[in-house]
C-alpha cells in the first residue's frame, strides 16, 4: 500500500503530525523505534510548561495561543485532563533576558501581566527568596500539561482516525525519487507520497543534511518533597515559575498528586553530539546545582529528593525551532530543534506539518524556523 504520508518518529510532535494528517483524511503511516510513549527522548516527565508572554521571542505567543485551543479540543475528544490552568512567575533582574523578553511579548501583543517587585514577588508567595535585585512578572494564561497523557491523546486520536501506528520500528534507510519516498524500517519497506520527519534527538543524524548544526544537551528533571512535607506547593499556593540569578537559569512546577515540587535547571549542560553521547543515569552530581538553587530561592523545598528522570534538548544554534520543507527532499518536511520548550506547541506543530505535507505551505507564522537561516 502507498501512503500519503509517512511520520517518522512518533514522540510529542510526530504524534500530533499523525493526528492531524489522519484527521484531514489521509493515509497516514506513524513509524517509532521504540514502545509508544517511552521515556528515551524529550517528552516524558510528567509535566511541561505552557504559557503564553514568551520571552525566547513575540513570534510565538500566536503559536501558543492556537495550542491552547488545539489542546482544549485534544482534551475534550480524549475525556482525558492534559491541561491544568496555573499561573506563571518570573523571576530575574529588570534587564534579564527573561525579565525583559515576557515584558516585550506582553506588550506587543497586549498579554495582562502582572508586575511585582521584590517586595511583591515575598508578599505573594513567601516561598521565594529572591535576590535583591530581583522582580517578577506573573501571568495567568499560562498552566502545566500532563505530557504522556498527551502523547497518548494524540496518538490514539491518530488511530481512531484512521492512522497506522507501528512501534520498535527503527527506520533504517530513506531513498527518494521523483513520485514517492520509500522508507525500509528493521521490519518493511513503505512507500509514501510525503514523509514528515519529527526525530527529536536523532534529528541530528537523519537530518544531517539540512544545514542546521543540531546538538543534544542531557537535561535532568528532579522532584522534591518539600520539608517539612506542606500544602505550601500545591497548584492553589504556589505558581510554575522560572527564575534567572547568577546561579544560571532554573524552572519548577507546583507539587502536583504523589509528585513533590520539579525543579530543574534550564541549560546549563555541556552541547553533545547525539543521543548516543546521553547518560541515562542520575548521580548525586546531577542534584547538585539544583540543590544550591533551592536552598538559596525555595530553602523550604530543599527536602530529599523523591524522583528523577534524564531527559533530551535538542538544540538549534539561536535556540528557535526548525520547521520547513527540506532544502534538498521536497517531499521531505521537518520539525527539529525544539531547543527544550518546544511540548507546548505540539498541537500547533501537528497542523503546521499537515498543512507542509499536504498543501506544501501553511498559514501560520513560520518565518522565525526556515532552515537555511544558519547558510550564510
Ligand atoms: C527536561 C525537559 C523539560 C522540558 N520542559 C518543557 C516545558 O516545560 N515546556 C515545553 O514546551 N517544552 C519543554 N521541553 C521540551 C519538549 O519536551 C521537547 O521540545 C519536545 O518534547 C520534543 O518533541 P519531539 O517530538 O521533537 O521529540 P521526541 O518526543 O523525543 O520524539 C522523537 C521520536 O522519534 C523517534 N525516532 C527517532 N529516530 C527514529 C528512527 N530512526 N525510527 C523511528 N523512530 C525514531 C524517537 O524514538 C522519539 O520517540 C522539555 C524537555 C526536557 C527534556
Amino acid at each position: 500500500m502507498t501512503y500519503d504520508a509517512i511520520v517518522l518518529g512518533l514522540g510529542g510532535m510526530g504524534s500530533a503530525a499523525a493526528y492531524h494528517l489522519a484527521a484531514r483524511g489521509a493515509r497516514v503511516l506513524g513509524l517509532e523505534q521504540f514502545p509508544l510513549v517511552h521515556r528515551r527522548g524529550s517528552s516524558h516527565g510528567h509535566t511541561r510548561i505552557i504559557r503564553t508572554a514568551y520571552y525566547e521571542h513575540p513570534d510565538y505567543v500566536p503559536l501558543v495561543r492556537r495550542s491552547f485551543a488545539l489542546w482544549h479540543e485534544l482534551e475534550q475528544r480524549s475525556g482525558r485532563p492534559l491541561l491544568t490552568p496555573c499561573p506563571c512567575l518570573s523571576i530575574g533582574s529588570a534587564g534579564s533576558d527573561l525579565i525583559a523578553g515576557v515584558k516585550r511579548a506582553a506588550s506587543e501583543h497586549g498579554l495582562v501581566v502582572e508586575e511585582l517587585d521584590h517586595r511583591g514577588i515575598v508578599e505573594r508567595y513567601p516561598q521565594f527568596v529572591p535576590d535583591e535585585s530581583h522582580v517578577g512578572v506573573l501571568e495567568h494564561a499560562a498552566g502545566f500539561l500532563r505530557v504522556e497523557e498527551c502523547v497518548h491523546a494524540h496518538l490514539a486520536a491518530a488511530a481512531e482516525c484512521g492512522a497506522e501506528l507501528h512501534a520498535e520500528a527503527p527506520v533504517v534507510g530513506v531513498k527518494q525519487d521523483s513520485d514517492s519516498v520509500e522508507v525500509t524500517t528493521t521490519k518493511g519497506v513503505y512507500s509514501a507520497a510525503r514523509l514528515v520527519v519529527t526525530a527529536g534527538a536523532w534529528a541530528t543524524r537523519l537530518l544531517a543534511d539540512i544545514g542546521v548544526p543540531l546538538t543534544v544537551m542531557r537535561q535532568v528533571q528532579l522532584w522534591f518533597t518539600p520539608a517539612p512535607v506542606s500544602l505550601q506547593f500545591r497548584p492553589k499556593r504556589f505558581p510554575i515559575f522560572m527564575l534567572e540569578s547568577d546561579l544560571g537559569a532554573f524552572y519548577g512546577l507546583p507539587a502536583v498528586e504523589k509528585f513533590g515540587l520539579k525543579c530543574a535547571r534550564h541549560y546549563g549542560a555541556p552541547e553533545l553530539p547525539g543521543p548516543e553521547n546521553v547518560s541515562w543515569d542520575v548521580t548525586v552530581a546531577d542534584e547538585v546545582p539544583v540543590r544550591e538553587f533551592l536552598r538559596r530561592h525555595l530553602p523550604t523545598a530543599d527536602g530529599p529528593r523523591i524522583q528523577d528522570s534524564v531527559c533530551m534538548y535538542t538544540l538549534s544554534p539561536d535556540r528557535h525551532f526548525v520547521i520547513d520543507r527540506h532544502p534538498y527532499h521536497p517531499r521531505v518536511s521537518v520539525a527539529c530543534g525544539f531547543s527544550g520548550h518546544g511540548f507546548k506547541f505540539s498541537p500547533v506543530v501537528g497542523e503546521i506539518l499537515a498543512d507542509l505535507a499536504l498543501t506544501g505551505t501553511t498559514k501560520h507564522p513560520i518565518g522565525l524556523f526556515r532552515a537555511n537561516r544558519f547558510s550564510s
